[in-house]
C-alpha cells in the first residue's frame, strides 16, 4: 500500500472499535470512547487551542498493544495521533475523530540504574517524571525548561534545557529507543541495532513510530542556584540588563569565567503576577555550583537592583518550574533565532511590540516573549542526528496565550509579526558580521544550521526547511520504517518515491 495524505486517511467507526477491541483483548488494552470518564483527560492539551476531539482512545501500558493499535490504523486508512505530554501548541498530538494514542495516561515509569547512569524513560512521561526520580539518586539528563512538558516530543524534536550547555541537546543523552512500528514491529533504535533509525530520531523523531521508552544517559547533578530578577522596563534598565547579560554570555562563551556553560539564562518580557501584571523583564539566574559562586559571577545583575530576586539553592527539579507559563489557556509558540550580542534598542522595540499588543486586548495579558541565553553548540561539536539547527544562534521565543477563540487569528498573527522582526534583526546582524550569509530563514548559518527550532515552530514552516540537508536522507528512511505515512502531523517526511 502507498502512503496516504492527511486528507485521504478517515476516522475511526463503531465497527472499528468492537475489530480493535477484539484484537487487543487479550493483551489488557484498553480503548475508551467519548462515553468513557477518562476520555476527556487523553483530550486535555497543554492549550486548549490544540484539542481535538478523537474518535477512540488508546491508554496503552505495553509496547505491544501500542504496535497492534498502529497496524490495524494503517491497514485501515485510520488517522492516527500520539499523545506525549500533550505540549504542542499546534495540535499535532490531537485527531479529529481519528484514533488517538494516549502514552502519558499509563506510561509514565522511570527506572534508574545507578551503576551505569542510565535512565529507562516510558514514552508517555513528562520530564517533571524524569527530574525527580533521578533526583532520588543525585542524578540528571538534559530535559526540557518546564517540568510539565512530555519528553517524547520534546526530546525527538532536539530539546533543549538549562542543562544543555554542559551536556548537549536531549537527543545527545539518548543511546537507546525502543520504537512500536507501523508495519507491525517493535524494534530497538541504538549505535548497534538500526543506527539508522537513532539517527532519525534525533531531531526528526516524530515521523517513524511510537517510541515506547527512551534510554538517557543521566549525570551528577548537586543543588542548583536558580531564580528570577526582575526588573521593571525603564529604557536605562533595559539597556543595562541587555549588556551585562550580554557580557556574561560571552565571557562564558569565550572561556573568561570559571562557568564554562554551567550557568544558564535568558531574559523574558512578560507580565508576571508578583508585579501586578505590569510589564517587567525577567532574567533567569540558573547556575550549577555554590551560591557563593552564583552571586560573584552574576554581580553585574544584582548590582543593578531588581525590584524582586528569587533566587536561592533548590533541588535540580525545582530549577524546570522557575519558568511555568499556566496551562489550559489558548497558546501558540513561534520561534526566533537571534545572537549575541543583543542590541538593547532591538529589546526596546520588541517590549514596545509586546505593550502595544497585551495593552490592546486584555484577553492577551499572559503572553511571553522569550531570549533563551544557553547554547549546547559550545560543548557538543559533534553533529548527533538528523536536527539542523546547531549553529552560533540561539533561541527566542514568541508564545501569545489567550482564553477566548476569537481572538486565536490575531494572536498567531502577532506572534508572526514579532518573528520578523527577530528575522529583520538577524538579517542586519549577519550583513555585519558575515555570519548567517544572508541571514534569515531557510538560508544556513555557520554551522549548518537552520535557523528553525522544529519543537517551537509548528505552523507555518515546511518540513523540507526544518530539516534542511537531511531532509533526503530522512525520506529513504521514511519508505524504510514508515511507509504508509501513519506519522504525518508534525513537518511530515514524504516517503521516497
Ligand atoms: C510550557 C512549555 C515549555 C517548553 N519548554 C521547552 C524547552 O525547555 N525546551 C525545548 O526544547 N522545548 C520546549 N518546549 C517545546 C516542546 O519541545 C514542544 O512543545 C514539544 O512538542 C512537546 O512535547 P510533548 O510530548 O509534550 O507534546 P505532544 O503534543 O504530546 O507531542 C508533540 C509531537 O511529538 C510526538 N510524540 C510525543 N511523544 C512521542 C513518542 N513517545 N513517540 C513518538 N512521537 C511522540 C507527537 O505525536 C507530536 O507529533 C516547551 C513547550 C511548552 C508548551
Amino acid at each position: 500500500m502507498g502512503s496516504l495524505s492527511a486528507s485521504q486517511k478517515r476516522g475511526i467507526n463503531p465497527e472499528d472499535i468492537d475489530a480493535l477491541r477484539s484484537l487487543l483483548s487479550t493483551t489488557g488494552g484498553t480503548l475508551l470512547t467519548p462515553h468513557d470518564e477518562a476520555y476527556p483527560a487523553s483530550i486535555k492539551r497543554w492549550s486548549r487551542a490544540a484539542e481535538k476531539p478523537a474518535g477512540a482512545v488508546l491508554t496503552p501500558s505495553t509496547a505491544e498493544q501500542v504496535c497492534i493499535a498502529l497496524k490495524y490504523a494503517s491497514e485501515q486508512n485510520i488517522d492516527v495521533a500520539v499523545k506525549g505530554g500533550g505540549h504542542s501548541t499546534a495540535g499535532v498530538s490531537s485527531t479529529n475523530g481519528g484514533l488517538l494514542i494516549d502514552l502519558n495516561a499509563k506510561m509514565r515509569g522511570v527506572e534508574v540504574d545507578t551503576s551505569s547512569k542510565i535512565l529507562r524513560v516510558q514514552g508517555g512521561c513528562t520530564w517533571g517524571d524524569v527530574d525527580q526520580e533521578a533526583n532520588k539518586h543525585g542524578l540528571a539528563t538534559v530535559g526540557g525548561t518546564v517540568a510539565d512538558t512530555g519528553v517524547g516530543g520534546l526530546l525527538l524534536g532536539g530539546g533543549y534545557g538549562w542543562l544543555s550547555g554542559q551536556h548537549g541537546l536531549s537527543i545527545d543523552c539518548l543511546v537507546e529507543a525502543t520504537v512500536a512500528l507501523a508495519t507491525g514491529g517493535i524494534v530497538k533504535a541504538s549505535a548497534q541495532e538500526n543506527p539508522d533509525l537513532l539517527w532519525a530520531l534525533q531531531g526528526a523523531g516524530q515521523n517513524f513510530g511510537v517510541v515506547t521508552e527512551f534510554v538517557l544517559k543521566a549525570f551528577d547533578q548537586a543543588d542548583a542556584f536558580a531564580g528570577l530578577l526582575i526588573f521593571p522596563p525603564t529604557p536605562d534598565l533595559i539597556d543595562k540588563v541587555v549588556t551585562a547579560t550580554n557580557d556574561l554570555y560571552t565571557a562564558d562563551r569565550e572561556g573568561k569565567t570559571k562557568v564554562a556553560g554551567r550557568g544558564a539564562g535568558g531574559i523574558a518580557i512578560a507580565r508576571p503576577p508578583p508585579a501586578g501584571g505590569q510589564v517587567m523583564l525577567l532574567v533567569s539566574i540558573i547556575y550549577f555550583g555554590s551560591e557563593h559562586e552564583a552571586k560573584q559571577i552574576f554581580k553585574p545583575l544584582y548590582d543593578l537592583g531588581p525590584v524582586l530576586d528569587t533566587t536561592a539553592v533548590v533541588p535540580y527539579p525545582a530549577v524546570n518550574t522557575i519558568l511555568a507559563p499556566p496551562i489550559g489557556l489558548r497558546a501558540s509558540m513561534k520561534g526566533a533565532a537571534f545572537t549575541v550580542p543583543v542590541r538593547p534598542q532591538f529589546v526596546s522595540d520588541v517590549l514596545a511590540e509586546y505593550v502595544k499588543f497585551t495593552d490592546g486586548n486584555d484577553d492577551t495579558s499572559n503572553s511571553v516573549i522569550l531570549f533563551e541565553m544557553y547554547d549546547p553548540a559550545q560543548v557538543v561539536a559533534r553533529e548527533t542526528g538528523s536536527f539542523a539547527n546547531r549553529g552560533w544562534h540561539l533561541n527566542g521565543l514568541v508564545l501569545p496565550m489567550w482564553t477566548k477563540q476569537e481572538n486565536d487569528k490575531s494572536c498567531r498573527q502577532w506572534a508572526r509579526d514579532v518573528n520578523e522582526m527577530f528575522k529583520k534583526e538577524l538579517e542586519s546582524h549577519g550583513k555585519a558580521t558575515g555570519k548567517g550569509v544572508d541571514g534569515g530563514v531557510g538560508v544556513r548559518g555557520d554551522k549548518g544550521a537552520v535557523l528553525l527550532y522544529g519543537n517551537y515552530d509548528q505552523y507555518d514552516e515546511r518540513s523540507r526547511d526544518i530539516f534542511g540537508q537531511n531532509y533526503s536522507r530522512l525520506q529513504s528512511l521514511k519508505s524504510k520504517y514508515d511507509p504508509t505515512s501513519v506519522f504525518d502531523k508534525l513537518f511530515a517526511i514524504a516517503p521516497q518515491a
